[in-house]
């Protein structure tokens, strides 16, 4: 089993200015760091790279997407924007989406992450990957950016591979905490891309992500939301995806699964109101492995998205890359026993139960 990493320093370089937490600093909000920023990411690769993970795994360098490949998503006018306010070295794409110097050939450098993390799962140099890719990009929609998000990363590199790379269905699960609004629009009208969002309640983005948004014209029945009620945590997630990811994905038989990946569903993030752990994570990745052996020859892409805590971010994506590589370092999860695998709610609920029946029930739609 051979698994990718890829990764770049100037993914670090992407500044999102001075801030409060999500939201600009001014008024009474005093001027602090912005919750979108290097170390849950620099800390992820310095624990792949401390525990010896890295050792098994195959490296893969980005490169920028082209224009045409942005413009499989973007319009131009939105693309031209983004470079005018990076060559002005500050700006804001369009809702909570920062820009700083440089930000534009660096969110290329990222939807290129995921272009070449596409390419060498689909030729076989790898059988999975995981980009670790920044800014993120599920909230990016065509003509603005949102939720930290400039180019929508993922969308573009399955646009390239539905056109360039012979791929007929793709199946993408992201199980960021927020919705995944930007990929959803991206392929709203088609029946050649299951986009599935699992993301808390009425969250971000406000207006979207409901059991109701199951896609329009030929894509009816290809968009299935799952929001899960704050609070939700372990066994909700693993209900989940057996529930409704597994039978979804086996009716639709996807040539590629994609995970746009956010671990700020972790019990520890500032953002999020869930309490998944880094076994969730672990779980949830050997889950769709099996599905990936069963459906795609184990192709499974994954593309980093949120994820907030400095802290625990590391430990849900060491979690995830040894599952995705067969490897198991001597890194345990400090933070598992007595706190976060302990927390009382862990269990399905009820009332989660009853929001993934409902998105469950979609799965017959499917063909
Ligand atoms: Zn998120």
């Amino acid at each position: 089993m051979t698994s990718g990493f890829l990764w770049h320093e100037r993914y670090m370089w992407h500044s999102t200015g001075i801030a409060a937490g999500q939201l600009p600093a001014g008024g009474f909000v005093e001027p602090d760091n912005h919750i979108e920023s290097v170390p849950s990411k620099r800390r992820f690769r310095n624990l792949i790279e401390v525990s010896g993970l890295i050792d098994h795994l195959v490296p893969l360098k980005p490169r920028l997407a082209t224009e045409d490949e942005l413009l499989r998503f973007h319009t131009p006018d939105y693309i031209r924007r983004v470079k005018q306010m990076s060559d002005a070295g500050f700006g804001d794409g369009g809702e909570h989406a920062p820009i700083g110097p440089d930000s534009y050939d660096i969110a290329r450098l990222s939807a290129g992450g995921c272009i070449v993390g596409l390419d060498a799962v689909v030729e076989g140099r790898v059988r999975n990957a995981y980009v670790l890719n920044r800014p993120p990009g599920h909230h990016a929609e065509a003509d603005r950016g949102r939720g930290f998000c400039l180019f929508g990363n993922v969308a573009i590199a399955v646009l390239h591979g539905l056109a360039e790379c012979g791929l007929g269905r793709v199946a993408t699960f992201d199980w960021d905490v927020h919705h995944g609004n930007g990929t959803q629009k991206a392929f709203y009208d088609r029946s050649d891309v299951l986009t599935v969002s699992v993301h808390q309640d009425t969250y971000y983005p406000q207006e979207s992500g409901s059991l109701e948004e199951r896609g329009v014209g030929a894509g009816q029945g290809y968009n299935i939301n799952v929001p899960l009620p704050a609070g939700s945590g372990h066994g909700a997630y693993l209900e989940m995806v057996k529930r409704v990811v597994a039978p979804a994905f086996r009716a639709y038989r996807p040539d590629l699964i994609v995970v746009p990946s956010g671990f700020d569903a972790n019990g520890m993030d500032p953002l999020g109101r869930q309490m998944c752990t880094s076994d969730t994570y672990r779980e949830m990745t050997l889950l769709l492995m099996e599905l990936a052996e069963e459906l795609c020859g184990g192709r499974l892409l994954m593309c980093h998205e949120g994820g907030y805590s400095p802290v625990y971010v590391p430990w849900c994506g060491l979690a995830t890359l040894e599952a995705l590589s067969g490897q198991r370092t001597a890194a345990e999860d400090p933070y598992l026993p007595g706190f976060l695998a302990t927390l009382a709610g862990q269990e399905v609920q009820p009332w989660q139960l009853s929001v993934i029946d409902a998105a469950a029930s979609y799965v017959a739609d499917i063909e």
